[in-house]
């Protein structure tokens, strides 16, 4: 490592720690951050969130969370949980004062007691600022999973997320689709919404792995909405099977 460059600390007990990302908000990141995180749970492994979205921490909602976290003997957070996965969340400790924010996020990123876990999500905030490159610098990350819709905006801003997590030396896992196709669940007519393959060609020409496609599809909005993720409310959906296939890619 570079002199000068804050050094990277494992997470004490995480065998593996992954970062979903994506260049805009809005995109779907959180709602593939959870359902990652729900369905690699299924497939029995010992799973955790971290909810670094700092401006718009939406896991406590997905997953239907509302308590305060308590702390241990040490002041270190102690998770909450629901649906099999541990959950930290910026939402459950502070509103958006940024020194307060910073602060926070080192809480988060050194002081949970996350006991053991086969893997940590971290859901990134959208984008390429401080809180990115504070992580990538601060935590051993195995990989980021790099989420967009088909539209050019969309995929101009995940191409500079894409750059900016090389720069840090921190290995994409591949890009994931959201959103690419709307069938109509009348005549099951398919409508591309924000247009058709963007992400496989961007990923073709950036030389990344492509991890697959999530449908536009109501019933994944409804479900998070409810705090109960499509995952582990529908598992054997086609929905679920999508977001089943990505977590299959980059275990
Ligand atoms: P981000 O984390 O990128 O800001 P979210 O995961 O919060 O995005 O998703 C933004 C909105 O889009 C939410 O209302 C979410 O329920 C919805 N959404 C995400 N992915 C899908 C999808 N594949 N189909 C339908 N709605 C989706």
């Amino acid at each position: 490592m570079r002199r000068g460059l804050p050094t990277k600390k494992p997470i004490h007990g995480v065998k593996h720690i992954i970062a979903v990302a994506s260049g805009k908000g809005g995109v779907g990141k959180s709602t593939l951050a959870i359902n990652l995180a729900l369905a690699i749970a299924s497939f029995r492994h010992r799973v955790g969130i971290l909810d670094a979205d700092v401006f718009g921490p939406s896991i406590p909602r997905l997953l239907n969370l509302k308590a305060e976290p308590q702390t241990n003997e040490k002041g270190d957070l102690i998770p909450l949980a629901n649906f099999g996965v541990k959950a930290m969340s910026m939402g459950f400790l502070v509103g958006e004062d940024l020194p307060i924010v910073m602060k926070a996020l080192q809480q988060l990123l050194h002081q949970v007691q996350w006991g053991e876990l086969d893997l940590l999500v971290i859901d990134m905030p959208p984008g390429t600022g401080d809180t990115q490159l504070t992580i990538s610098q601060q935590i051993v990350l195995d990989g980021v999973v790099i989420v967009s819709t088909p539209q050019d905006i969309a995929l101009v801003d995940a191409r500079k997320g894409a750059n900016m997590f090389t720069k840090v030396n921190v290995p994409i896992l591949g890009i994931v689709q959201n959103m690419s196709v709307f069938v109509c669940p009348n005549c099951q007519h398919k409508v591309h919404i924000f247009g058709q393959n963007g992400v496989l060609k961007t990923s073709k020409e950036m030389g990344l792995d492509y991890l697959g496609d999530i449908p536009l599809d109501a019933d994944i909005c409804e479900l998070s909405d409810f705090g109960t993720p499509v995952v582990v409310t529908k598992p054997d959906s086609f929905n679920a099977q999508c977001y089943k296939e990505v977590a299959k890619k980059i275990m």
